[in-house]
């Protein structure tokens, strides 16, 4: 199963974003934000972390330092591993993946086996059935009019919401090393980690549980450490799981099954476009948190370069969109795109084979 490369609608977008990011200048300044943003992420996640469980401050600070955990932990996933396990902070490999070793360190999921979920099995087949790993929740969710119906899928846009909140601890206590025992994450194959990849694996998940669990049990009793663990990652998760779904798992994008890929021969890039949806592109608060995940389109199109470019990036992606007869879907807010998702769970979920979505 293969997609066709090239094709002028992406010959002429890179080549126009490649005059734009000619400037050393742009270049510069957008590493430059970027690196801002791990200098506030890891101080921030670290000095709530030592506040909450050094000094024991109460109940009220207590939250607000649990709350500092939540957003440290949510900009180091979206502004710092993200790209850097995608090779966009710097030039070098190594430096790219140690950096992105943060995955597994603070928030304790493996760097190693991300890189195949998201880089490869994700991005390579966006909404691709059996091949993106992130749009297969089956037998919880059918989020793909391909995947088989159940009936207790007719409540799935109301359960769906706990369910995200399970997706990082799932990955916390197993579902990465699962994945490696098995060699697969959906149909890509994943090789047992040897050596710095191995050492990285296990020193990671040793230091996550203890900052996360042994050091704080050392100064409060089990049930506010496991209260507060609980709570700390069902945030991080809820808000980790709903930027990704509102970007692929909503009525305006599309799908495929490998059946239809292999008679319809596709664009890469067209498909990549097609299947993916920006939201609050105008936001800029939200663009500075979620790393650029709200302009998903061009993250698609451009994974290798710094997210804090892509703003600029959309409105050259936009007009070739318009130029070629691509569909480009953006959502102006928050509310429209989180409804988008919800009416695409609310279809998905009624008994029947496959149901017709109406495309936007
Ligand atoms: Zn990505």
């Amino acid at each position: 199963m293969s997609f066709e490369n090239g094709g002028a609608f992406l010959r002429e977008i890179r080549s126009e974003v490649e005059t734009y990011l000619g400037s050393r200048g742009t270049r510069v300044r957008g590493r430059l934000e970027l690196y801002a943003k791990s200098a506030v992420a890891l101080p921030l996640l670290a000095a709530s972390w030592a506040v909450l469980v050094f000094v024991r401050p109460g109940l009220l600070l207590g939250l607000l330092c649990l709350l500092g955990c939540v957003l440290g932990a949510v900009l180091v996933g979206f502004c710092v591993q993200h790209d850097a396990n995608h090779g966009a902070y710097f030039r070098s490999r190594r430096l790219n993946h140690l950096l992105g070793w943060t995955t597994d360190a603070l928030l304790g999921f493996s760097s190693y086996a991300w890189r195949v979920k998201h880089n490869v099995a994700h991005h390579t087949y966006t909404n691709v059935d059996g091949y993106d790993d992130d749009i297969d929740q089956t037998p919880f969710a059918r989020m793909l009019p391909s995947q088989p119906a159940r009936p207790w899928y007719r409540l799935q846009h109301l359960y769906v919401w706990p369910l995200y909140t399970l997706m990082l601890i799932r990955w916390q206590i197993g579902a990465d090393v699962a994945a490696l025992v098995r060699g697969r994450i959906a149909n890509s194959a994943i090789r047992v980690p040897r050596r710095w990849d191995l050492v990285g694996l296990l020193a990671g998940k040793a230091i996550f549980v203890g900052w996360a669990i042994v050091v704080p049990l050392l100064f409060y009793p089990w049930w506010i450490v496991a209260a507060g663990y609980a709570g700390f990652a069902m945030a991080a998760s809820l808000v980790t799981a709903t930027t990704f779904q509102l970007a692929h798992c909503v009525e305006e994008a599309a799908s495929a099954s490998a059946e239809e890929l292999a008679t319809t021969r596709r664009l890469w890039a067209v498909h990549e476009v097609e299947s993916t949806v920006d939201f609050c592109p105008r936001n800029v608060v939200l663009t500075w948190l979620l790393g650029g995940l709200n302009f998903q389109i061009e993250h698609h199109l451009f994974p290798r370069v710094p997210h804090t470019h892509y703003p600029r990036i959309s409105e050259i992606v936009r007009r070739k969109a318009a130029e070629h007869g691509v569909r480009y879907t953006a959502q102006p807010s928050l509310r429209a795109a989180i409804r988008s998702h919800q009416r695409h769970l609310r279809a998905l979920g009624r008994i029947g084979r496959p149901v017709e979505i109406e495309m936007g």
